[in-house]
């Protein structure tokens, strides 16, 4: 008999509701600068905080999983960032008191792992750096692969609206279980699970595509051509993040689009295992852009696919033949 997961997706779920916390409150208190990442993105106190608060989490929930994650603690450990370190610890110690240093670091140490395992966790604790330095979308991106499946995916986005006919608080989690469906809750409690489904839309001159607001990440021009071929007229809608699988998972866009920018960027795992799981249990498809399934077995980077194309499941075929036109 097959493993429900059931454990780990409530585990997941409570894992990403606390680290949000942490977003929120370094945004409100001393605002999300960012702390410079060598040559790469940047990177807040808030992803260090969210990385430790999450590996706490699984490492005490599950001590024999090993955790794939973004951030590492190296940098932190250097006496010229003593004055960051000191922020995060604290940060991650309003949430669980007596935290020190060196407990705050450890944990974040125990998201290194770096090659495939058979059962592993993978991590992004803000995907979406940009965005939340903006005030805009961002993610803590949460997902279980075992034997090279995503098993379960735990997603939440602090900024995004649960769905357009929805009013309410902001923010919401998404969770998916493989063979179980995928569910929106609010980010702030309450009860009100519910499932969710991709749209059935089948005209695709109706698409609402969406796409990253980085052109760094996604060629705009090519999705703009792409969208052309498809008769699209109206504008895709440009948000930082897996909020895009989000959107897509609850029926609000039609179609994500991830066009590579350039031959030698890999696309890395923590940046879609958790929003994929989501999309194809709502009912979408994901498939990198020449339709092959997104292969997870090759440690941080999905080293044998190019860009990713992530739809409610009937135009997929359609937006693959216009990217192939
Ligand atoms: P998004 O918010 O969709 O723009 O995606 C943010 C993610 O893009 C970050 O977490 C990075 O890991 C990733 N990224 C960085 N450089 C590139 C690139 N050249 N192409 C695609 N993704 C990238
Ligand atoms: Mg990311």
């Amino acid at each position: 008999m097959s493993h429900s997961f059931e454990h780990e997706r409530a585990v997941a779920a409570q894992a990403v509701q606390e680290a949000a916390r942490l977003c929120r409150a370094v945004r409100g208190s001393h605002g999300p600068d960012p702390v410079a990442k060598g040559d790469k993105s940047p990177v807040t106190v808030a992803d260090f905080g969210s990385q430790a608060l999450i590996c706490a989490t699984l490492k005490a929930a599950f001590p024999d999983d090993p955790v794939m994650a973004e951030e590492d603690a190296a940098e932190l450990r250097s006496p010229d960032r003593a004055a960051v370190r000191d922020r995060v610890v604290a940060e991650v110690a309003a949430l669980r008191p007596g935290s020190d240093a060196d407990t705050v670091l450890g944990w974040i140490d125990h998201g290194n792992l770096t090659h495939f395992a058979p059962r592993f966790w993978t991590l992004d604790p803000i995907d979406g750096t940009k965005g939340f330095l903006r005030g805009e979308q961002y993610a803590i991106a949460l997902a279980l692969i075992v034997d090279g499946r995503i098993e379960v995916a735990a997603l939440a986005c602090p900024n995004l609206e649960q769905s357009r006919s929805t009013v309410g608080p902001v923010g919401a989690v998404f969770l998916a279980v493989r063979g179980a469906g995928a569910t929106v809750l609010p980010l702030d409690g309450g009860d009100e699970e519910r499932s969710i489904q991709t749209s059935d839309r089948t005209d695709p001159s109706r698409a609402r595509l969406c796409e990253s607001v980085e052109s760094g990440h996604s060629a705009h021009n090519e999705s703009a051509v792409v969208a052309a071929r498809l008769g699209v007229t109206e504008p895709p809608v440009r948000l930082d993040s897996q909020a895009k699988y989000a959107t897509v998972a609850s029926g609000v866009a039609d179609v994500y689009l991830r066009l590579p920018t350039r031959a030698d960027y890999q696309e890395k795992i923590w940046d879609h295992a958790a929003g994929a799981l989501i999309v194809t249990e709502a009912g979408g498809t994901v498939t990198d852009i020449d339709g092959n399934a997104l292969d997870f077995t090759l440690g941080s980077t999905l080293a044998n696919n190019r860009g990713v194309v992530a739809t409610n499941g009937p135009l997929h075929d359609r937006v693959l033949a216009a990217l192939r036109g």
